[in-house]
Order: structure tokens, then C-alpha cells, then sequence
């Protein structure tokens, strides 16, 4: 197959890189093979893509050859008594929970936005607000394919002895191209939660919130007002909900509105910010409480603004996520929300989150037992980076690490100090297969 084309109207959610890149966009099966290997046979290496909602430039390959896989969606099978589904790995959540929901099941494991693929999912090893109970989506995964640039197909099991399903999932779309996967769905009587917001004044309130929530909760995050100094540090709201009993399985609906154009960029400065922070915390905490609420609102309130990575303007934005281990976790993040006030930067959508102690199937799985906090920035240049790089030295001396897939901008050491077991990694990457974040860090 040919019809690689020419683009660069690619780029990452954050918009801070845009690469010229040889985009194909197969439609049948039977048209990814010769894409693999023609990707693969290029000198700057090929790249799978899903449907760019990784921030940062794990997902881009300039240069080089990208095989967007979203056309290939189809569901090969599914049974609705078990719950186990198989479908080509550029079908999208957003699709999966429209075929199971009316079924009574949904995916084990949902990151923040439903447009994702399967692919991309398994690729980041993607993490929900159910992290603790559940894992990450990886631990739900029983079968997948993986196209290798050779030409070969590798029908890979969580107890492959090889290593190679280890090493895919997480992969970062390095270890082959995931053709289809097979998933365990969870049982859900309905499309509703019975969820319950509660505002916090400070971090040792968030530690004790989620020491106890985790016990009687399935889905637990925090917004924190990432603006908040002194006695307003950590403050924020604690929301848990678990699935509810109600039985009406009413499907989410389209993004009902969509940004046109790109924001200008004094929208977001550090007065807007604060102000906008303690009116949030203000309003969310005055309608705190109990209430049965859509999964779609509980899981993917960013989903009904189509393009909201606009609102950042050009120049684009990052995000910065990182985890740090349950002994380093208090002081880092209250060293890090000082340093994020102090600064007058950061986001409205900061997210404050306990990971569980269940392990991750991937060699390079983000998650790992302890606090993960997770907020944008609008890309400011080099005052952005140098203030990244202070943050890096607060996680690095905490023992924790940082996302790929919110990625756009560390070091080779900087990954591997997070990252230990990137030797047994390596030996599994498709030597045709490449990223922009993996150029930048495999050195
Ligand atoms: C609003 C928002 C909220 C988010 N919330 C969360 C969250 O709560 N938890 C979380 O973990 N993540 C979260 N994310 C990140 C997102 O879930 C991941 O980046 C996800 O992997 C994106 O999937 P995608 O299909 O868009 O893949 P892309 O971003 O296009 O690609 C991601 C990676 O997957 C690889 N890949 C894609 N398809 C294949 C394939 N078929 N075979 C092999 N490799 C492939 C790519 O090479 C790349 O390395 C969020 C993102 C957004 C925009």
C-alpha cells in the first residue's frame, strides 16, 4: 500500500510541536501490513498513531512515516453474557461504551476523555479515577496483535514468557503496531454514578479523604486550587463516586460545542487564574454533597467542548504529570503546589490523585503506587521549561516520575532515573519504529 501523504496539521493535544510528517490512514485490514513495513522501510521509521490526545510528542514522528489508525474501527466480537469484546485497535472508547453500555458493560479502565483508541490506551497504559480498584487498562487486556515492521504478527497474552506484551503495553507504540485487542469489560447496571463532591482546606484533609475513600469508593480525584498560598494551600474539592444501582442506560451525547479558533493568549494569565480558582473552589463548594450523576459528567466533563486545547492559544500549552511514592508524597506535592503558586502559572484543571498498590503489566507503565498531580501550562518558553526543571528536581529527589503520553520536553536522564526498567525495555523495540519522545530520551 501507498498514500502516504504529506502533512503537518498533526499535532500533539498541547500543540507545542508540529511536525511535517508521511500520514497514511488505512480504512481495511487488509491494508496494514504493507503500511507497517513501508513505515518501517523509511529512514526516518514510522509511527502509530490513534487519535493524538497525548499532550506532549510521544505521538508524532518528524520526519518520518505515521500510520493513523482511527480508520481501522471495527468490532471482530463481542458477547454480551461475558463481557469480553474484540475489536481493531483504532476503535475508539467513545465507540466501546456506545456497543456495551446498552448491554450493561463499560471499560474497566477510562482516562479523562473518551477519544481515545484501544491502541493509544493500551500504548500509554492509560489510568482512571478508579486507579486503586482497578489498575490501569493494561490489567484488563487479554489478548492483543502486534504488527511488526518485518512483516511479522505476534498474538500476544499477559503470560507471554517473550516479554513482549509487558513491553507493548506502555510501549509508547515502539514495540510493533497493535492491529486488534480483546478486553474484559466491567459489569455496570446502568450509565449512572452516585457520586459526592467534598471541599478540602489543605493536603494533610486531601491524604485523609483518600485513605478513606479508597476503601468504600470505586472512583476517587481532586480539583486543587493550584493558585492557593498560606493557609489556602492544597485546598480543594474531593469528588468519589461509585457505579449506582439505577438501571437506565442512557448513551453520552456529541461535544455540544467546539472552540473555533485559537484563544488569545493573554486569556489565561496569573489574574485570570486566581481568580478563576477561587471562584471555582467557592461555587464547588457551596453545592458539595451527594448527587446521582452521568458517567459522562463524572468521567469526561472536558469531553463537551470539542478543541478545547485552543483555549491555550498557538502557541500551544503542556501538561505536567507526574507520580511520586506514598513516604515522599505530602512534601513533594506541597513543595511542588508552593512552587506552582509562587509562580502565578499553572491551570484550572489541576487533579490530585492516590494510585493504588496494584501493578501495572507494563515495562514502562506510568502508574505506580502513590499521589499523581496533573496540570497544564500555557507555553511560555524557556520561563515554562526552567520552571519545569525545577519541578523535576522536587520528583526526581522524591523518587517518582513523569507521564510520556503529557511528555514533551525531559531528558534522557530524567526518564531514565523514572523508569527502571527501560534496559529490559529496549530490547523489544521495533527497529522501525520511532517517536519524537523516543529520539529524544533512548540516548
Ligand atoms: C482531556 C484529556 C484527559 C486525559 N486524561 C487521562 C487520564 O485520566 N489518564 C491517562 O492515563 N491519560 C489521560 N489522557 C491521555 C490519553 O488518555 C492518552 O494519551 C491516550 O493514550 C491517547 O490515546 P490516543 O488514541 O489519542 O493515542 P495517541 O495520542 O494518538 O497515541 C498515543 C501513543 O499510542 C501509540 N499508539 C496509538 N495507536 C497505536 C497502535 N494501534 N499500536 C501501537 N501504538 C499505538 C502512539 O504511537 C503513541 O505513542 C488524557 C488526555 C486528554 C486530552
Amino acid at each position: 500500500m501507498t498514500g502516504f501523504q504529506a502533512t503537518s496539521e498533526l499535532s500533539s493535544w498541547g500543540r507545542v510541536v508540529r511536525a511535517r510528517q508521511d500520514v497514511v490512514r488505512p480504512h481495511w485490514r487488509d491494508q496494514l501490513a504493507a503500511a507497517v513495513e513501508e513505515a518501517g522501510a523509511r529512514p526516518e521509521g514510522g509511527l502509530a498513531v490513534g487519535l493524538a490526545r497525548s499532550y506532549g510528542d510521544s505521538g508524532l514522528n518528524s520526519g518520518g512515516a505515521v500510520i493513523a489508525m482511527s480508520g481501522l474501527d471495527r468490532v471482530h466480537s463481542f458477547d454480551p453474557a461475558t463481557g469480553v469484546v474484540r475489536a481493531d485497535a483504532g476503535m475508539s472508547l467513545d465507540a466501546l461504551i456506545g456497543l456495551a453500555l446498552p448491554h450493561g458493560w463499560f471499560p474497566a479502565v477510562v482516562p479523562g476523555t473518551r477519544f481515545v483508541t484501544l491502541g493509544g490506551a493500551i500504548a500509554n497504559d492509560v489510568h482512571g479515577k478508579n486507579h486503586h480498584d482497578a489498575g490501569t487498562f493494561g490489567r484488563h487486556v487479554r489478548r492483543l496483535a502486534l504488527r511488526r515492521t518485518d512483516g511479522s504478527v505476534r498474538e500476544l497474552t499477559p503470560d507471554d514468557p517473550s516479554g513482549l506484551f509487558a513491553a507493548t503495553v506502555g510501549g509508547l507504540g515502539l514495540t510493533g503496531v497493535i492491529a486488534w485487542a480483546e478486553l474484559q469489560l466491567s459489569r455496570w447496571a446502568g450509565a449512572f454514578l452516585d457520586s459526592e463532591d467534598i471541599a478540602f482546606r489543605g493536603l494533610d484533609a486531601f491524604f485523609a479523604l483518600s485513605a478513606e475513600s479508597v476503601r468504600t469508593h470505586a472512583y476517587t480525584a481532586a480539583w486543587v486550587d493550584c493558585t492557593g498560598r498560606g493557609r489556602n494551600l492544597g485546598r480543594g474539592i474531593f469528588s468519589r463516586a461509585n457505579p449506582s444501582p439505577d438501571p437506565r442506560r442512557t448513551l453520552h451525547r456529541p461535544p455540544r460545542v467546539s472552540i473555533p479558533v485559537d484563544a488569545p493568549a493573554a486569556l489565561l494569565n496569573p489574574l485570570t487564574l486566581r481568580a478563576f480558582n477561587a471562584g471555582y473552589f467557592a461555587l464547588k463548594a457551596a453545592r458539595a454533597g451527594r448527587r446521582q450523576a452521568h458517567y459522562d459528567s463524572v468521567f469526561f466533563p472536558l469531553d463537551a467542548i470539542g478543541a478545547w486545547n485552543r483555549l491555550y492559544g498557538r502557541a500551544g500549552f503542556y501538561q505536567y504529570q507526574c507520580v511520586v511514592p506514598p513516604a515522599s508524597a505530602r512534601d513533594a506535592v506541597a513543595e511542588l503546589l508552593a512552587q506552582i503558586a509562587a509562580s502565578g502559572e499553572g491551570s484550572v484543571l489541576a487533579v490530585l490523585k492516590t494510585f493504588g498498590a496494584l501493578p501495572s503489566p507494563g515495562l514502562l507503565s506510568f502508574p505506580m503506587e502513590g499521589t499523581t498531580l496533573a496540570l497544564d501550562f500555557r507555553n511560555r518558553g524557556e520561563p515554562t521549561l526552567k520552571l519545569f526543571d525545577r519541578f523535576d528536581a522536587i520528583v526526581r529527589e522524591a523518587g517518582g516520575r513523569l507521564y510520556p503520553a503529557k511528555d514533551g520536553r525531559i531528558g534522557a536522564g530524567m526518564f531514565q532515573a523514572g523508569y527502571p526498567q527501560l534496559a529490559a525495555f529496549a530490547p523489544h523495540v521495533d527497529p522501525g519504529l520511532t517517536s519524537n519522545f523516543w529520539k529524544r530520551v533512548k540516548s
